[in-house]
């Protein structure tokens, strides 16, 4: 996938590690050993800094995102390698809320961006579709929508109760978004922008959004924008993916829809996704949760942390490192040196290291810088 825009730039970068619940646990070293691996050779230096927010934390400290800890992560760091949070003892899920949404919200990560890419041909449950056929990019708007928690219930417990939950769209995050949409087109040379939503049902949310994206298109005509009711973006991009680089859309219809790509592509345990605020910290998670059920048997499938870990690098403006970690998972799928999920007979460990190791002998080939 090309390039998100960067952050830094320069030799050094600072990430915040935060491994979380459950799997998120297991994989997130695997990653972190994997860019080791990959900036060992080159002269790139990551200084990682592990927090261990999380679960047991709030469980054992009443702590879910300690106080400080967003202007900490957003002055002293340049991303955030995060794993995933959810845990069968928390039922409120309070500490995913605070922290995975907080660093959301309060770090302004307005950007949701998940690729789908099939990064082999086997993987794809599409028939007669290849690696060429299925390579866009959803841009999910991350900070607003029916996300912001804004609404009630009335007359709870009882026959007549009524809830209601408000869908908040305003001029500048619909506009910001889409502009970005349009800006990563031009600046990875994709042709085709398309932006989804329910305008003909939600008349005044999405009738902001249809008016935003009427006038920032007349900025980009030599973009190819369209427009697709969300429900038909759902049946198309199924019946043929071909047909999309980049959709742009609100923050529920894009998490739908990332996680439909993201299984035409090979799965949640492939998939990569970055909450990205262009220039500022940012935070990088796969988009698998914490899958509280293969916990701890050493077959969470470390290759969606990689693949995020490969988005990272890229937002730091280290795009040859970025091509050595897709190049090596590429390799490892090619050859089987998966988890069981995905054919494999290794475990998750396993997979880290035979990474490690095709990074360094291609190093020695070829170095990556
Ligand atoms: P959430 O935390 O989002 O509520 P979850 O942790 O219950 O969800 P997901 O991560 O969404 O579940 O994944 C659903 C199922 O897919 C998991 O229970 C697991 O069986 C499988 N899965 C997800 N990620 C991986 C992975 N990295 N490796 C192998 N299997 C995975």
């Amino acid at each position: 996938m090309p390039g998100i825009p960067m952050r830094n730039g320069g030799a050094k970068a600072r990430i915040a590690v935060i491994p979380g619940d459950g799997i998120g646990a297991e994989v997130t070293p695997e990653a972190v050993k994997v860019l080791k691996a990959v900036c060992a050779p080159a002269s790139r230096t990551l200084e990682f800094v592990e927090f261990d927010w999380g679960a047991d934390k709030f469980l054992r400290e009443g702590v879910t995102l300690p106080l400080g800890a967003v202007e900490m992560l957003r002055d002293e760091f340049d991303a955030i390698l995060f794993g995933a949070l959810g845990d069968p003892r928390v039922l409120s899920n309070q500490h995913a809320a605070d922290i995975l949404l907080g660093l959301r919200f309060k770090l302004d990560l307005y950007v949701n961006a998940r690729p789908v890419e099939l990064l082999h041909d086997r993987l794809t449950p599409l028939r007669d579709r290849t690696e060429k056929d299925i390579r866009l990019i959803v841009f999910r708007e991350n900070t607003e929508g029916l996300y912001v928690g804004v609404g009630g219930t009335f007359k709870q417990g009882t026959p007549d109760e009524i809830a209601v939950q408000e869908d908040v769209n305003s001029r500048k995050g619909v506009e910001r978004i889409i502009r970005y949409a349009f800006e990563y087109a031009r600046e990875n040379g994709l042709k085709r922008v398309c932006m989804s939503d329910k305008s003909n049902a939600m008349t005044f949310a999405h009738g902001l959004w249809q008016r935003v994206f009427k006038e920032v298109r007349q900025e980009y005509t030599d973009i190819d924008s369209r427009h697709l009711f969300i429900d038909t973006l759902a049946m198309e991009i199924v019946r043929d993916p071909r047909q999309f680089d980049v959709i742009v859309t609100c923050n529920l219809f894009g998490d739908i829809i990332s996680d439909l790509g993201a299984q035409l592509a090979g799965g949640l345990g492939l998939a990569p996704s970055g909450n990205i605020h262009p220039g500022r910290t940012s935070l990088f998670e796969p988009v698998h949760g914490s899958a509280p059920n293969i916990t701890g048997k050493g077959t969470a499938n470390p290759l969606g942390s990689v693949l995020t870990s490969a988005m990272m690098v890229e937002f730091l403006g280290w795009k040859t490192e970025a091509a050595a970690i897709r190049t090596a998972v590429r390799a490892a799928l090619r050859e089987n040196s998966v988890t069981p999920d995905l054919g494999g007979k290794k475990n998750t460990a396993e997979v880290g290291d035979w990474l490690a190791r095709f990074m360094e002998k291609s190093s020695h080939a070829q170095p990556f810088k």
